[in-house]
């Protein structure tokens, strides 16, 4: 069994203990990955802490040459990075382009483009005032190391976000993946750290404690976090005791509410793909339906159908659109949260149970019958689970989407723009998509509210968001 490496100062670097990577559609162990000892992640730290001086100084011009030479590495090895998301993912290789079924191809199409942008965006330097007496001109610095931590849902895809902007500013980087998609990420690494100057981008695997060493090193100048609001309060906790800046970018619990004039058929593929992509494991996924009586039935139909219509299956297989849960522990959340809405009367109209045999297959399921307050509906189900409530009139709509304590996106599905617009301004939530849902775009800046977090990523707000602020002030 192959043992993956960490890439540590551009070098391999192995651990006497590791863990097994698993397939989740067939239970099949795919090699085995490091876990970092304490003394691994502090070497990772004072790596990244030597070779960041060197790296800010270059001419950003260079910082930008070299990372569009990252995404042509990312580019060329996209099929075997796919095909590592699929097999240590779980998602449907799919096709290319925004167009595409966004599986694992669709994951490395956008690590390219995520990566292309923010390597070509200007940062420029803001005068903040003048007069005959001075100028304030305000520059951006790098704030010098980032450790990054890693969820397991789009697992490259996140990895970039976190390092490519980061890399750019001049930071340099630690990344830890999550410990259930480690090899794709660690084998992404290890090839665009060939065209990066040793100890620029570092990684360290493992569990969370591996984590919590990595975030509790005082030499860390900045946190960038994705994942669930949990681990986010105790990362947050540790960073406050050396006062690290920190970037959350954690869990949602996103409503999505068609207006009375919507048309069900026009709008079902949007909020199928809104909900479902990804098998529901999605931050920014719509997870909470609202519709008005009137629209119910339809708007459950045109769902219904789509649900019933989506091959799943190993992501490996040509034709898979829906792939496996990603592991065992989200798949027994998901099974709770629909068996609990079963047993207080909710209705399952399709899927609910999982079939027999290997992989952590869930089917596409939607719930009727249930209402604000049922664990399925009040917790991130994080799944292919879709609860859909009724609503009276469009403020009670408002009431419900903005009473949970969480606020990462939400949309409003209506031809009528300016009402939908209304809607949207009312709704506690980082972006509100307006005919679409969880549609992101790296020039976009995307962020959540309320628990689902602080700070934002993507376009030059999330440029600026890994760079601080300096202030040179002349006199004249
Ligand atoms: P998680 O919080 O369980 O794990 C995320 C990462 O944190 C893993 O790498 C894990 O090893 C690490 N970790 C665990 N304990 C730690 C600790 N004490 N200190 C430091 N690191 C620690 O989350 P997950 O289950 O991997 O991801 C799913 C969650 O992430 C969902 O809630 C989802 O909504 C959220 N998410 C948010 C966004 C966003 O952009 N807002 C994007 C994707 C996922």
């Amino acid at each position: 069994m192959k043992t993956y490496a960490n890439t540590v100062n551009g070098r391999p670097v192995t651990s006497e203990r590791t863990f097994e990577s698993r397939n989740p559609a067939t239970g099949e162990v795919l090699g085995l990955v490091p876990i970092s000892t304490a003394a691994q992640v502090a070497q990772a730290v004072a790596v990244a802490k030597a070779a960041q001086p060197a790296w800010a100084a270059r001419p950003d011009a260079e910082r930008k040459a070299l990372l569009m030479q990252v995404a042509e590495v990312i580019k060329a090895n996209a099929d075997p990075l796919a095909q590592w998301v699929t097999r240590e993912q779980g998602k449907p290789l799919g096709g290319v382009g925004p167009d595409q079924v966004p599986g694992s191809r669709f994951e490395l199409w956008g690590c390219e483009v995520w990566t292309q942008v923010p390597a070509s965006l200007e940062l420029p330097v803001d005068l903040a005032f003048e007069d005959a007496t001075r100028r304030d001109e305000v520059h951006r610095k790098p704030y010098g190391v980032i450790a990054a931590i890693a969820p397991w849902n789009w697992p490259l895809l996140i990895a970039i976000w976190q390092i490519v902007p980061s890399l750019r500013a001049g930071n340099t980087v630690v990344i830890k993946p999550s410990e259930y998609t480690s090899i794709g990420t660690l084998e992404m690494v290890r090839l665009i750290a060939e065209v990066l100057p040793p100890g620029v981008l570092n990684t360290v695997s493992g569990d969370g404690t591996v984590g919590a060493a990595l975030v509790d090193d005082p030499r860390v100048d900045k946190i960038m976090f994705t994942g669930s609001g949990a681990t986010g309060a105790k990362i947050a906790a540790t960073a406050a005791k050396h006062l690290t800046p920190t970037t959350m970018e954690l869990g949602g619990n996103d409503a999505a509410i068609v207006l009375p004039d919507a048309d069900p058929k026009a709008i079902a593929m949007g909020l199928f793909w809104g909900a479902f992509i990804n098998m529901g494991q999605t931050c920014a996924c719509a997870k909470r339906l609202y519709v008005p009586d009137s629209l119910h039935d339809a708007v459950v139909a045109e769902l219904k159908a789509l649900c019933e219509a989506m091959p799943m299956g190993d992501g490996m297989a040509p034709g898979t659109v829906m792939g496996p849960m990603q592991n065992r522990m989200q798949f027994d959340k998901v099974s709770r949260l629909v068996e609990r809405a079963r047993a207080d009367g909710a209705i399952v109209v399709c899927g609910g149970k999982p079939p027999a045999g290997p992989g952590h297959f869930f089917p596409l399921t939607l719930v009727t019958n249930i209402d604000d307050g049922a664990p399925l509906v009040d917790e991130e189900q994080f799944g292919p689970v879709l609860p859909v409530i009724r609503y009276r009139d469009v403020d009670d709509a408002v009431a419900r989407a903005n009473r949970l304590d969480v606020g990462l996106g939400a949309s409003v599905w209506s031809p009528d723009i300016d009402a939908a617009r209304a809607v949207a301004s009312r709704l506690q939530a980082g972006t509100v998509w307006i005919n679409q849902h969880g549609m992101i775009h790296p020039m976009v800046p995307f962020g959540g509210v309320k628990g689902s977090g602080w700070g934002v990523e993507f376009g030059v707000d999330g440029l600026k968001a890994v760079t601080q602020p300096q202030v040179i002030s002349i006199k004249r």
